[in-house]
């Protein structure tokens, strides 16, 4: 059986700061079922948030983001965040980060929605992809074991504790058993649960369902965001950045319409305002062929080139718009998982031995709609936290090996899809999985269409006991992987709905037309879905309150 101290699931920026914020004595390995650099944070644009401004504050970060959550977030969490969140601007500079600059020299910093200051700071509209690389470079420099193209099918629980993981091992074909003293899920985002999303293909729930089945509650799952700015058609993210920069959001009549729905804040209103604002007009017939438009003329050829160069190369490659010409057709779309494993603020998971970061994890900063700039910034700071305290944990317990029991029932499962010769094909029930998710839980949800959505995700999940491959090989087996992460789509899907038929309000990203309004007497708690045979079970928690109290 292969060991490593800590065995760390992802390797997005969460996963890659986890591991190099562990001591080199420590033998760490990072799984990923892609290389490293193709992991989605690589595709983030706008920025990531901190608080370095002269005149700006941490506190007044924590309370745009408390706010900005319509006070949901934990606010011990958030504060954490905010506090800790310069010097680790501080340190990805030093590690390499090329941020943009400002006049000055010092770190540019653009203003962001729902930000009471310019906060974001950015590398022109490819913050992503600088911080990935950078990252990249300093796990090379720690002499991590990757594992690249390596899935994670299940998590290795015995005694009620964490113990490793079984792994599918892509390019060669076989399942093995990783044993680890810790264990940490960094696994990225869930959106591909609709069939229209700015997310990755890649990005499917895989370590929140693991963690669920494995027996941890999954925290405030029906919060997904919808970004008001996606490209039509393929539903490409334009960041929130283009209008940071000052683009305007115009309907079919030539208005800016933000100026009924937020007439302070305009364009630079929370995304779920602004995504709800642009539903409206398109449902109310003043949309653009089921579009608006998101007008960057006025900016100039020289600004657009200089900070916002690779959506213009998008809106020209996969909309025919060049936006120094012309206004970018953009609609929302599905874009962030507010909720996921439910963590302490050390990331810790209530399986001792198992800890989540990133994406996939909810310590609960982003309540119910997520400030742009804040994922970035949360993978950093709780990456880091995650490795440092996996790493006390590795150091603090010693190893027991695992039995082979759960590499026995994963090959057991594996075979038996192999052998299947008649039944479901994967790509269809995925299809329509994601096109009852776009139609049932998008920007508008009621009573009837989650119902609707409850009953179809019933049908499709006991289709999905019969899936058949086209391809049995062992090499490169994309068709085995896309099997075993439909399963994983079907748990998330199910604790979306499950979350959102039973909270009976309106808050943030989660809009109910027939419970219009915020009901903090009721709702102001969070969701716990917990795995029973029979579906989740829906129990509920206190909001941390510190510094702020609801208004
Ligand atoms: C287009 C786009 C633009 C964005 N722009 C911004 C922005 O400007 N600012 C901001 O703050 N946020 C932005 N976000 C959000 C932010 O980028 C993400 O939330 C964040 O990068 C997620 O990082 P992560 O490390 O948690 O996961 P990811 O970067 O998604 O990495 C997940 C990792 O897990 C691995 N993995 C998953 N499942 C398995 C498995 N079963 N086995 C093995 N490996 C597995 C993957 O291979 C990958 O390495 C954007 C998101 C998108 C989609």
């Amino acid at each position: 059986m292969i060991y490593h101290d800590i065995v760390i699931v992802g390797a997005g920026l969460a996963g890659m700061r986890a591991a190099v914020s562990t001591p080199a004595h420590l033998n760490v390995a990072v799984l990923s079922k892609v290389h490293p650099v193709r992991s989605h944070s690589v595709a983030a644009q706008g920025g990531i948030n901190a608080a370095i401004g002269e005149h700006d504050s941490w506190e007044a970060h924590a309370f745009d983001t408390t706010k900005g959550g319509v006070f949901l977030g934990d606010q011990d969490a958030i504060i954490a965040m905010c506090r800790e969140a310069p010097d680790d601007i501080l340190a990805l500079e030093r590690m390499g980060v090329i941020f943009s600059r400002d006049e000055h020299g010092r770190i540019a910093q653009r203003p962001f929605g729902g930000a009471g200051f310019p906060r974001t700071c950015y590398a022109a509209d490819r913050t992503g992809h600088a911080i990935l690389h950078a990252m990249y470079e300093q796990l090379l420099k720690r002499a991590v074991t990757v594992y690249e193209e390596w899935y994670v099918t299940a998590l290795i629980v015995e005694d009620g504790v964490c113990r490793g993981v079984i792994a599918w091992d892509i390019l060669h074909g076989g399942l093995h058993a990783i044993a680890a003293k810790a264990v940490i899920l960094a696994t990225g985002g869930s959106s591909r649960v609709f069939l229209t999303s700015t997310n990755a293909v890649i990005n499917t729930g895989d370590g929140m369902a693991l963690a669920y089945r494995a027996g941890v509650a999954l925290k405030d799952m029906e919060f997904v965001q919808f970004h008001p700015s996606t490209l039509k058609h393929t539903g490409i993210l334009i960041t929130e950045g283009a209008r940071g920069e000052g683009g305007y959001l115009l309907n079919t009549l030539g208005e800016r319409f933000m100026k009924r729905y937020a007439p302070e804040q305009m364009e630079l209103a929370t995304r779920s305002t602004v995504s709800l604002a642009i539903a409206r007009e398109i449902a109310e017939g003043r949309g653009v062929d089921g579009c608006v438009l998101l007008d960057l003329r006025h900016l100039g050829r020289a600004r657009i080139l200089e900070r916002l160069p690779q959506i213009r190369q998008l809106a020209i490659d996969f909309a025919g718009v060049d936006p120094i010409e012309s206004p970018i057709p953009v609609r929302p779309g599905a874009h962030y998982q507010m909720g996921g494993v439910s963590t302490n603020l050390w990331t810790e998971t209530e399986i001792p031995g198992l800890f989540a970061a990133g994406e996939c994890a909810c310590v609960s900063i982003h309540g119910a709609n997520r400030l742009g700039g804040n994922s970035l910034l949360e993978t950093v700071v709780f990456g880091r936290r995650a490795g440092q305290r996996a790493a006390e944990y590795a150091e603090a317990v010693t190893f027991r090996q695992p039995s082979q029991a759960l590499l026995r029932d994963e090959q057991q499962r594996i075979d038996q899809l192999m052998k299947r010769t008649y039944g479901e094909h994967v790509w269809k029930i995925r299809d329509e999985l994601g096109a009852m998710m776009n139609q049932h839980l998008g920007i508008f949800r009621s009573r009837e269409s989650l119902q609707a959505a409850q009953a179809q995700l019933q049908r499709l999940k006991h289709r999905a006991t019969r899936l058949v491959l086209q391809d049995k090989g062992r090499i490169f087996n994309t068709n085995l992987i896309q099997a075993l992460e439909l399963e994983f789509l079907l748990d998330v899907a199910e604790t979306i709905i499950a979350g959102a038929l039973a909270r009976e309000e309106s808050r943030g990203a989660h809009y109910r037309e027939d419970f219009p309004k915020r009901d903090d007497e009721r709702w102001l708690r969070h969701t716990l879905a917990i795995r029973t045979e029979s579906g989740p079970l829906l129990r509920y928690a206190p909001v941390t309150i510190t510094k702020f109290p609801p208004t």
